[in-house]
């Protein structure tokens, strides 16, 4: 899952920004509105955490530029104690939830998991291919039945392939898949994800097939008359 952070205060943005990683999430943090709007241009993004406080274009200005050009991804405002009118105006112009500062981050998280429950259900939360199933709602995935334990980089390799499946998945949109972890993650870093997705999967019967010059896609191996995989 990945999400767009607009917060201009450094502090409060880069220990957001840790405990989301850590809870497994990809950030992209920008510290104002226009840079924002810039993000959105470029990228999609699952749930925006925007802080309504901000230099030039403010949060709440921001919200109803981002209904205006029909982003249906959740959005989460963030504002100050006594700030009654904010919250009410924030919601009103399209925000789903908000949080008062300061906050502790499991109620956060607890409301982003929320929020991307409501939104994954209008789609399809559960991921699928073979025995291999993505919960992304639920944040669970599983191999023919037996939860499997995931990192969060390994996490977002294996969402964008489900995603693509069974077309392949190109490289550059898997790196691009996990840029907000890292700015500085080279094209080599897929493979060592890829590596280590493919420990996990193989002995199940699920291959991640290198389509040379352009990605990965995910296939069955084939099984001979023993059971055992080709
Ligand atoms: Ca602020």
């Amino acid at each position: 899952m990945r999400l767009l952070l607009v917060e201009d205060d450094v502090m409060v943005a880069s220990g957001m920004k840790l405990g989301l990683c850590d809870a497994g999430y990809s950030v992209d943090w920008v510290g104002s509105g226009e840079r924002a709007e810039q993000a959105l241009d470029k990228d999609s993004f699952d749930l925006a955490i925007v802080d309504i406080g901000l230099p030039g274009i403010d949060g709440l200005e921001l919200t109803r530029r981002l209904r205006a050009r029909a982003l249906t991804m959740p959005v989460l405002i963030l504002t100050a104690r006594d700030a009654l009118q904010d919250r009410v105006q924030g919601l009103d112009l399209g925000a789903d939830d908000y949080m008062v500062k300061p906050f502790e981050l499991p109620e956060l998280l607890a409301r982003l998991r929320a929020l991307l429950r409501r939104s994954q259900a209008a789609t399809s939360a559960v991921l699928g291919f073979g025995p291999l199933e993505m919960d992304t709602a639920q944040r669970r995935v599983s191999l023919a039945g037996q939860p499997m334990e995931l990192g969060p980089r390994e996490w977002s390799v294996l969402e964008y392939l489900l995603l693509q499946a069974p077309k392949p998945a190109a490289k550059d949109k898997l790196l691009h898949a996990l840029t907000g972890w890292d700015k500085e993650i080279t094209p080599n870093a897929i493979e060592v994800y890829v590596s280590r997705l493919r420990g996990k999967l193989e002995p199940a019967g699920v291959a991640l097939r290198a389509i040379r010059g352009f990605g990965y896609r995910l296939e069955m191996l084939a099984r001979t008359d023993d059971g055992q995989a080709d």
